[in-house]
């Protein structure tokens, strides 16, 4: 059997990404998460240490785990200090992707990573297809607003660290329009990997 096709998913941010990753996740693949192993990784004790090394106790909240907001107050302010935390974080993620995918077998679609810094990182080198996960600007800002309780300004200030979304979606070769109901995206979705299979069988 050949192995299941890398796929990796880009997009901006709140364009729903990990909404077409948890579909593609029904039709049978693996989804590698980045921002849920991340959160993984930011639990074991030699990374909080680490980090609080460098950046002392106002990043531990009081249950004992480090407070994600207070260590994004600090790398979306200051480019080194993203880059230091990136730098410890995206192999440790690399590794726990690797043993998510191990697990894969002929019954595997695909295997999909859902990692917002996918270019950025290096990881689309290892992809079989990218898709772009297009939606207009308006639309994503109200959707993550209201999701993930963020002002403008945070929406913003993040993507600015982030590759230019019009080179992201030169960089693929699909895209996914993400407007309307989860049904009319999940055909969208469908016919995409099945083009993608049949592309490298
Ligand atoms: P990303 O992973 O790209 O940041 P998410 O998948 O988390 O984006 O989506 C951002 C928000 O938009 C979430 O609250 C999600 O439920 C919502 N959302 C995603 N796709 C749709 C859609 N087609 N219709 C309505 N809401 C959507």
């Amino acid at each position: 059997m050949n192995s299941p096709p890398i796929i990796g998913i880009i997009g901006g941010i709140g364009s729903g990404k990990s909404t077409i990753a948890n579909i593609m996740g029904e039709l049978g693949c693996i989804v590698a998460d980045a921002d849920a192993n991340i959160a993984i990784i930011l639990q074991q004790k030699d990374v909080q240490e680490q980090l609080t090394g460098w950046w002392g106790d106002a990043i531990n909240s009081e249950d004992g785990l480090l407070d994600r907001q207070a260590i994004a107050d600090i790398v979306f302010r200051d480019d080194s200090e993203r880059v230091r935390l990136e730098d410890l974080l995206h192999p440790l993620a690399r590794k726990m992707q690797e043993k998510q995918f191990s697990v894969a077998d002929s019954s595997t679609k695909a295997l999909i990573i859902d990692a917002p810094l996918l270019i950025e990182s290096g990881l689309d080198v290892l992809c079989d297809a990218i898709i772009f996960v297009d939606v207009p600007f308006e639309t994503r800002k109200a959707r993550v607003l209201q999701s993930r309780n963020w002002t403008e300004q945070e929406l913003q200030s993040r993507e600015a660290t982030q590759y230019p979304l019009d080179k992201k979606r030169k960089r693929a070769d699909y895209v996914v329009i993400n407007e309307g109901d989860l049904g009319a995206v999940t055909l969208q979705v469908k016919k995409i990997l099945d083009e993608i299979r049949r592309q490298l069988a």
